[in-house]
């Protein structure tokens, strides 16, 4: 760790140096296992981002705790398959409770269904599945049956500031693109205009919304618009990939008011939780649909007594058991340690925010409700030329983007390596990095 913390955040070299230090051709005989890690380790570490530092604000990330290291390595030498409830009992076990522990740490609906899957991109995916399935049998159409050829068109709405892994899900699912109705100055869909797109048609209708703007932090205004759903029987779904966590934090849970009113939610583990990556959970409050959808059978018409197979939840048949790290993780902080870490981001996001503003000539653009902060300088030459030094010192990473039609410098405090000190020397890496005047 104290290596990782003590060299430079950004990448040193690039993938023709990486690829030429591991050697183009495979040779004709092979090498010893020992020397093949160690040569790994040296040709691949100067090409690596040092994520784990608590002054990386990159995208929405975060790092990995110990522990969940630790867990992710069992699941790796355990290699069992947690496709089978039957076959493989220890690591189904470890996965259903840590589904359990997360819907009422959420408090989300007990009898909604758990699915364990790479990252939110794929959550959302079972999501809209399980919503395209539903609302085209209730609209009398059996998509496993006869196909999307023919079938009513499913009306998808989702507010102007969706995530990418929307557009990704509905393409994935013929779905089209989504009707986009207009968001407030923060990100957050317009109540007035979800009640304009749901009236303006009629038939089979999917609404999505956000927990946690990438760029704002903020979320939608889950009961208006959970009101709205019902009214006009549409399915509501709530992409919360990083945001849904604040339901877990009692300071923060007015944000996810009537989140719990939603048929679906997409999170990661591998953001605010810190787990390492390939941990995204599906959740789904009406089990049938999710798993008449990725069930291998047709249709789901008596569910099994037992609870389903993993597989008949997600896309995937075979795959490694990733809800254990998620166990691990929750059992390790308990409700009062998952509390403190996103109740932490959070507070170190406001100082963060606080602090930046004080300096000559740096705005924060966004109201800093959750982890998300946006540095603007008076202009875009200005906020790239901040982004460009901070990534030459290389102290600090945090991510250019554009939002309100402006460069910003986004950072995303997911991190629970960052603490009050990271939050000081990101500052001060952020004062070093201003124009001279
Ligand atoms: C990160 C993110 C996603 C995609 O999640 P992956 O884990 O990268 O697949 C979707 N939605 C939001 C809001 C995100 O922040």
């Amino acid at each position: 760790m104290g290596a990782v913390f003590g060299r430079p955040i950004p990448a040193a070299i690039g993938i023709d140096e990486v690829k030429a230090a591991i050697g183009r051709e495979l040779p004709r005989v092979g090498m010893p296992a020992e020397a093949v890690i160690e040569q790994l380790a040296e040709a691949i570490e100067p090409g690596l981002m040092a994520s784990q530092s608590g002054r990386f604000f990159g995208w929405v990330m975060g790092g990995t705790y110990p522990v969940a290291l630790a867990a992710d390595w069992l699941v790796s030498a355990w290699d069992q398959n947690a496709g089978m409830r039957d076959a493989t009992p220890g690591v189904i076990a470890a996965e259903e409770l840590a589904g359990e522990w997360l819907l009422q740490l959420l408090g989300l609906p007990g009898d909604a269904d758990v699915g364990f899957v790479t990252g939110a991109t794929s959550a959302n995916f079972v999501g809209l599945a399980a919503a395209r399935q539903h609302v085209l049998e209730q609209a009398g159409w059996d998509v496993n049956q006869d196909g999307l050829s023919g079938a009513p068109r499913i009306r998808l709405i989702a507010g102007a500031e969706r995530h990418g892994a929307i557009d990704l899900a509905a393409r994935y699912l013929g779905l089209g693109a989504a009707t986009l109705v207009p968001v407030d100055r923060h990100g957050r869909i317009s109540i007035a205009g979800l009640a304009r797109a749901l009236s303006e048609g009629s038939g089979p209708a999917i609404v999505c919304l956000q927990a946690g703007n990438i760029h704002s932090g903020a979320f939608d205004d889950f009961a208006a618009a959970s009101a709205l759903c019902r009214a006009a029987g549409a399915w509501l779904h709530i992409d919360g990939a990083f945001g849904l966590w604040a339901g877990a934090a009692p300071g923060l849970r007015h944000l996810t008011a009537g989140y719990e009113l939603a048929d679906s939610w997409a999170t990661d583990a591998h953001k605010t939780l810190n787990v390492p990556y390939d941990c995204g959970v599906a959740i789904v409050a009406r089990p049938t649909a999710m798993h008449t959808a990725f069930g291998v059978h047709a249709s789901y018409l008596l569910t099994p007594e037992a609870g389903a197979d993993p597989f008949e939840k997600v896309p995937e048949m075979s795959r490694r058991a990733r809800g254990v790290p998620l166990l691990a993780t929750l059992r390790w902080l308990g409700r009062d340690g998952v509390e403190a870490l996103v109740a932490g981001l959070a507070e170190n996001a406001a100082t963060l925010a606080a602090e930046l503003s004080e300096l000559p000539g740096v705005s924060i653009l966004n109201n800093v409700v959750f982890t998300q902060v946006c540095l603007v300088m008076a202009d875009d030459t200005a906020t790239l030329a901040v982004g460009a030094r901070l990534h030459e010192q290389g102290l600090v990473l945090a991510s250019p983007s554009r939002w309100h039609d402006r460069a910003v410098l986004r950072f995303s405090v997911s991190n629970w390596a960052t603490d009050a000190g990271e939050v000081r020397a990101t500052v001060d890496a952020v004062r070093a990095a201003l124009p001279p005047d």
